[in-house]
């Protein structure tokens, strides 16, 4: 291990204007936070299976989108499903809406699944069918923020773009400005100081800059967790601003709420869409009051539908509710018992 640094850098970046905690007691040299934090990922990551050299790029962008507000846990089983059934963007882009909604399943936020769809014929259509490789042309893909761009393009084309996700955020803010979160909205300051920690890039392409972006972040998921930081094993426990500075407790503005989910429309979309995802075409009354949520009013339950149908994650056609591109059911056909659907977020 490399003795505990104490020294400034240079141009401290808690210094630099816009830190919520600008008087931060030291900063921590980037560069030796850099070599920990990567030897560390390189004995300690996970193996997931788009980390695996032979993904393919597409792979890559389908586990980004996944992942976003879903963990990897609840994402990976979904995810080999779909590589296996769509392993080329051609595939999902040709694929009916209501199997690909019927895929999503439980992942949550099932606009990602028609955003994702949009995304692969955009592909089909702009790029032969290859996902590419920049991040600018990643972001003018539908539905592809900043993030899944940056993060597509750094982790299956090595590019060394600055990649930012909560994770990333929480472990620059506790290691380097000593705060013990970053709070909701990623500031122009945290912004600014994302830039200044990347790793040079002339020396190796960028290789350096890329193994920092997935080092950080696999610290931040499995040990600089928001809840309960495991510092005893932190590869930077003796760098850290945070632990430095006593590990001060979160300031209000920097605790965030867990979001509600009883009671929201949230949660009546994801049980919609849970009896939608069985198939069936159900009458709107029927498929409103049938509802497993005592609790919801009509009016919640119809605004509840009439947002997925305005989403594009419901169809409805002479009063009768399905996903989209479900086939009309032939008359005698049964309209689907739903009772005991799983849910999820919608
Ligand atoms: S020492 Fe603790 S707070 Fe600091 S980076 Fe490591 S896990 Fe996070």
């Amino acid at each position: 291990m490399t003795p505990p640094s104490t020294t400034p850098t240079s141009t401290p970046v808690a210094a630099q204007g816009g830190s919520a905690r600008p008087d931060a007691g030291f900063t921590p040299e980037p560069t030796l936070v850099h070599d920990r934090v990567i030897e560390w990922f390189e004995d300690s990551a996970r193996p997931l299976p788009w980390r695996d050299p032979d993904c393919t790029p597409w792979g890559v962008m389908v586990s980004e989108i996944m992942l976003q507000q879903t963990p990897v846990v609840r994402v990976l089983p979904r995810w080999e499903l779909w590589m296996q059934r769509w392993p080329r963007p051609v595939d999902l882009a040709q694929a009916p809406t209501a199997e690909v909604l019927t895929a999503w399943d439980r992942l949550g936020y099932p606009r990602r699944a028609l955003r994702l769809q949009a995304a692969a014929q955009a592909i089909v259509e702009h790029h032969g069918g290859e996902v590419p490789g920049t991040a600018a042309q990643l972001r003018a893909l539908p539905g592809v923020g900043e993030y899944t761009a940056a993060a597509v393009a750094c982790f299956a084309f090595q590019h060394p773009e600055v990649v930012v996700d909560t994770n990333i955020r929480r472990v620059h803010a506790r290691a380097f400005t000593g705060d013990a979160l970053p709070g909701k909205t990623y500031t122009s300051a945290q912004r600014r100081l994302a830039h200044e920690l990347m790793p040079a890039t002339e020396a190796d392409d960028g290789a350096t800059a890329c193994a920092w972006n997935a080092s950080a972040m696999e610290l931040g998921a499995l040990i600089c967790t928001a809840r309960s930081p495991q510092c005893q094993v932190c590869p930077v426990a003796d760098l850290c601003a945070w632990r430095a500075a006593g590990s001060p407790p979160p300031t209000q503005e920097q605790q965030t709420r867990g979001q509600a989910w009883s009671g929201t429309d949230r949660q009546v979309r994801g049980a919609i869409m849970a009896v939608l995802r069985t198939g069936a075409t159900v009458a709107r009354g029927e498929l409103l009051e049938g509802l497993p949520l005592p609790e919801s009013s009509p009016e919640q339950r119809h605004r509840c539908l009439d947002s997925l149908l305005r989403d594009g994650l419901a169809a409805e056609d002479g009063g009768q509710i399905s996903l989209p591109g479900t086939p009309t059911p032939t008359p005698g056909t049964p309209a689907g018992a739903h009772a005991g659907a799983p849910a999820g977020s919608a």
